[in-house]
């Protein structure tokens, strides 16, 4: 019922514009009347050269209509793209104000922010897709259809897409990191399970692996522990964050495993066998363990895999090796840390011409558009060799700027709404990288089903705009307790035994039961859209 609704509005809301403004209706009775139709070759989307302006800009590169690949699509498709922003911008968020106050939209247009954009869709400046996509772009559809992620990300909560986002087909994102050299030097096996994991850490801290007569290892370390200090809270499955379970939404500090779980990483910490300086270490801890050849394990992204190469000559047989997530007490392996999809590209209500503009949009969701917006253009920026994987040319590899960037200054991979193929990120990975990609990679079902985008140890979830507000105010007061109340039980200062009655209570008393329910609502939402 709730969801007919949704639709029913947003059908509404999308009628409306085009039938006002008449460009869209115009463009396909053209476009439909034979005369121009019949015209069409190849990709074309319009028989004439078209010009559409763009706001977009990525990592201070405003978009730039000479780059290859753009000119290349311009000529496949006859849509070309013209920027707004001047080249020489470095502040997006001045330039976005600028164009608003000005009044005049771009017709397409992408921010960093997908808040931010939907807002703008909200107050009339993005027109909903969701019938434009229905009828014009059968690319799009059809991948929202399969990566219920992605589908869940282009919504914004009134039931209108006003963007289509930037979407990865790499699913792994952290990987659980070990020294195999220390391992092969004290003659251990790769641990599989919790325990095992402890027996290795233990041995770690005992049997000094880097071999210089100290008792100096740091077994387990994390630079991203002075955010989310819970994270190995997953050893156990459990977090200090909400997470949902077979439909459910619960808050995870008060379910049964916590207590658990909190319990073994105390000991953990107590036994040495967790950073002592977790809480602050910070962002240089990783680059710092690992250089100094004190670390052990961690859990991190694929760049953990670049020591092996950048450390090989001052730590003879340094190597990280990416293993599965040990399983839990109960068995189970789970990797709750995946990639999100990121903000994409939206059509303005001043654009005249959203069915071409809505058409190029899933030309990018084509095998031939992605592979431009992926590769660049074959035997310019890639060849496909005898078994026809991806190889860049020497132009790109040998490339003064290094490959990635000079494949930015062809505008590829940009911010807009299309999929980034794994093979793009293979061609530049590290043995080391590749191999942790191909394991978890093989592995989709270490992945729980039905979870949201979970981002720095917490979910990402859209609230309606009438709760959103209450279920911040709720979190701002349980937020600040329960990391307080985590930070003392694993240092030791208190005892979640004596605890906890007096902790659940005080949850409570601070509305914890409502903002599950708001967090129910929102992942139903979040559901019933994927
Ligand atoms: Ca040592």
């Amino acid at each position: 019922m709730k969801k007919t609704l949704i639709v029913l509005l947003s059908l509404f809301a999308i009628a409306f514009p085009l039938m006002a403004g008449g460009s869209g209706e115009t463009t396909e009775a053209a476009s439909s009347s034979g005369s121009t139709a019949a015209e069409l070759t190849g990709s074309q989307i319009v028989a004439e050269p078209t010009t559409f302006t763009i706001f977009l800009t990525m990592n201070n590169m405003p978009f730039d209509s000479d780059w290859l690949v753009w000119q290349e699509a311009g000529r496949r498709t006859n849509v070309y793209l013209e920027g707004i922003i001047p080249q020489s911008n470095s502040n997006e968020e001045e330039a976005y104000n600028l164009m608003l106050s000005s009044g005049e939209l771009a017709d397409i247009i992408g921010y960093k922010d997908t808040a931010v954009l939907e807002q703008l869709g909200r107050d009339g400046g993005l027109i909903p897709l969701n019938d434009l996509i229905d009828q014009y772009a059968p690319h799009i559809k059809a991948y929202m259809e399969e990566n219920p992620a992605f589908a869940g990300y282009c919504y914004s909560l009134d039931g209108n897409i006003y963007m289509i986002p930037k979407s990865q087909e790499l699913v792994s994102a952290e990987y659980w990191w070990i020294r195999e050299d220390w391992l092969d030097k004290l003659g251990l096996e790769v641990p599989t399970t919790v325990d095992e994991l402890y027996d290795v850490l233990t041995a770690f801290r005992n049997e000094d692996p880097n071999g210089n007569g100290i008792k100096d290892e740091i077994p387990l370390f994390d630079r991203a522990g002075d955010k989310m200090p819970d994270e190995y809270l997953y050893l156990w499955d459990s977090s200090t964050e909400f997470y949902p379970r077979d439909g459910q939404m619960t808050f995870e500090p008060l379910e049964d495993n916590f207590v658990y779980a909190v319990k073994n990483l105390a000991k953990w910490y107590k036994e040495g066998l967790i950073d002592p300086e977790i809480f602050t270490r910070g962002a240089k801890g990783r680059d710092l363990l690992l250089s100094s050849n004190l670390g052990g394990c961690t859990h991190d992204w694929v760049s953990a895999g670049n020591y092996n190469d950048s450390l090989a000559e001052e730590i003879p047989g340094f190597k990280m090796l990416a293993i599965a997530p040990p399983a839990d007490q109960n068995g189970n392996v789970t990797e709750r840390v995946a990639r999100t999809p990121s903000v994409g590209w939206g059509i303005s209500s001043q654009c005249e011409d959203p069915v071409t503009v809505i058409k190029f949009f899933d030309y990018m969701f084509t095998e031939e558009g992605a592979e431009l917006m992926n590769f660049g253009v074959e035997g310019e920026t890639f060849v496909y060799d005898e078994n026809g994987n991806v190889q860049y040319t020497d132009k790109v590899m040998n490339s003064e700027l290094g490959p990635l960037e000079y494949l930015r200054t062809c505008g590829i991979q940009y911010r807009i709404g299309m999929l980034q193929y794994a093979e793009y990120e293979y061609a530049f990975m590290t043995e080391a990288g590749k191999q942790a990609n191909e394991l978890y990679e093989a592995h989709h079902e270490w992945y729980p089903e039905n979870l949201p985008p979970y981002l720095d140890g917490a979910l990402i979830l859209k609230y309606p705009p009438e709760l959103e507000a209450e279920y911040q105010k709720i979190m701002s007061s349980i937020r600040p307790y329960v990391d307080e109340k985590f930070q003392s039980w694993m240092l030791g200062t208190s005892d979640i035994d004596e605890d906890y009655d007096e902790f659940v209570q005080e949850l409570y008393d601070r509305g914890i039961e409502r903002a599950i329910e708001i967090n129910q609502i929102a992942y139903e939402i979040w559901l019933g859209e994927n």
